[in-house]
């Protein structure tokens, strides 16, 4: 499984329509400060379901729709799009190709869709549950996460480790059964 594309419309400061595509071997962004480096990561966790909108430095989730500027008015929605290769079947889904869609509109509304289909949120954090690639997972590392984590209660670190041993899906099924 490999990130194929991103692709950010209204998001932040990408009032216009921008992808960025991956290729094999490492990617860097690089740019001058505020040109929108971070945008790009918190546009990713975002579309992974991030539902903290303080930990994408807004007041409330519609702040991620651009906001204007001297030159262009605000837009009424934000849409993220992250394209993933999934020829080797690691998402469970028997698609080639895994594409993840999030909107959001000034009214709060949201749509959440795989594959082109309207799914709830919950879905989209299940897909990626365990794989390391979710909202909160190991494979993005924030400024301040390397000290979070070693500052951190050790129940706290456990829940980090359960993610890399790939064990939490068990435990909210096992929770899941328990309750019914
Ligand atoms: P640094 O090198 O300092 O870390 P960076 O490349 O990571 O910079 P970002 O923090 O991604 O930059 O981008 C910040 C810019 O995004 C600011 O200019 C801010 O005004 C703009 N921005 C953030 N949210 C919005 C929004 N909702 N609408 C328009 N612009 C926004
Ligand atoms: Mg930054």
């Amino acid at each position: 499984m490999k990130l194929k594309s991103l692709t950010l419309n209204g998001f932040k400061s990408f009032a216009d329509k921008t992808t960025i595509t991956f290729q094999d071997g490492m990617t860097g962004i690089v740019g001058p400060n505020g040109s929108g480096k971070s945008n790009i990561i918190e546009a990713l966790r975002w579309v992974l379901g991030e539902q903290s909108a303080k930990s994408l430095r807004g007041g409330k989730m519609p702040d991620v729709i651009f906001a204007g500027s001297q030159t262009r008015a605000p837009l009424n929605h934000a849409e993220v799009v992250l394209s993933f290769d999934n020829a080797d079947r690691f998402l469970e889904l028997q698609t080639d190709e895994v594409t993840i869609t999030r909107r959001i509109y000034r009214n709060g509304d949201s749509d959440f869709l795989i594959n082109n289909k309207n799914v709830r949120l919950r879905d989209i954090v299940d897909l990626f549950m365990d794989t390391g690639l979710g909202r909160e997972s190991f494979s993005i590392i924030s400024q301040g996460k390397v000290e979070a984590i070693f500052n951190s209660k050790p129940q706290d670190r456990r829940v980090l480790i359960e993610e890399v041993a790939g064990v939490v899906k068990y435990k909210k099924e096992k929770q899941k059964a328990l309750q019914e």
